[in-house]
């Protein structure tokens, strides 16, 4: 069985405020959201997860809504050290995933792709993940990172977001999860993490 896969480790990246940064008031809003949600999770098994696709949507942006968020996302950059962890964690033999909530639009993805290449880092992502219309983007990752345990004997994801890294770390208890927090809410939860979640700072902490 083993030797059907593709390796040992896969590390699924969460992009906004994993990889890229995020300005201050976006990341304040998304936290006590995420923070919020994450008490309302529907008990889920990786067999109820839906089926994902790399399909890109050709639909044009929609509105003025859809058009601020796309430029607001436009101008972030991959924060700095990232390039770093990525590169020593695939020396050490883990592959690299995109994993994100942005939707499968074709100008979101190519924006995206830009992004990740001016921070140095395209190159070393396998592949990049994004959602599709209509899903919840905690499911669309999980529903990515079960793909990938398909693929690989262990699969690493990284978020910011409360509600996806309390998702995920139930999901795949046998995996490890990394919630990247931002001021002290999340220590509300602190009591109540799976196992097999870490709570860490920066993205250095991944590297163990
Ligand atoms: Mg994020």
């Amino acid at each position: 069985m083993t030797n059907m896969l593709e390796g040992e480790l896969a590390c699924s990246w969460d992009l906004d405020d994993t990889l890229i940064a995020r300005e201050a008031a976006a990341r304040a809003f998304s936290t006590v959201k995420s923070i919020v949600r994450s008490n309302e999770l529907p008990i889920l098994t990786p067999d109820d997860l839906p089926s994902v696709s790399r399909e890109i949507d050709i639909s044009p942006l929609s509105g003025r809504g859809e058009i601020f968020a796309f430029q607001r996302h436009a101008m972030r950059e991959v924060m700095p050290g990232v390039q770093e962890v990525l590169e020593y964690r695939q020396a050490m033999g883990a592959v690299h995933f995109g994993n994100t909530g942005r939707p499968n639009k074709a100008a979101w993805v190519e924006m995206s792709h830009e992004t990740l290449k001016r921070g140095g880092i395209s190159h070393l992502l396998q592949e990049v993940y994004f959602t599709q219309k209509g899903m919840k983007t905690a499911i669309s990752k999980a529903a990515w990172v079960k793909e990938l345990k398909a693929r690989f004997e262990h699969v690493e994801h990284t978020d910011d977001n409360e509600e996806t890294a309390r998702l995920i770390s139930l999901l795949f208890p046998h995996d490890k999860c990394y919630l990247i927090q931002y001021g002290f809410w999340g220590f509300a939860y602190l009591s109540k993490d799976p196992p097999n979640l870490r709570r860490i700072s920066v993205i250095q902490e991944t590297v163990a």
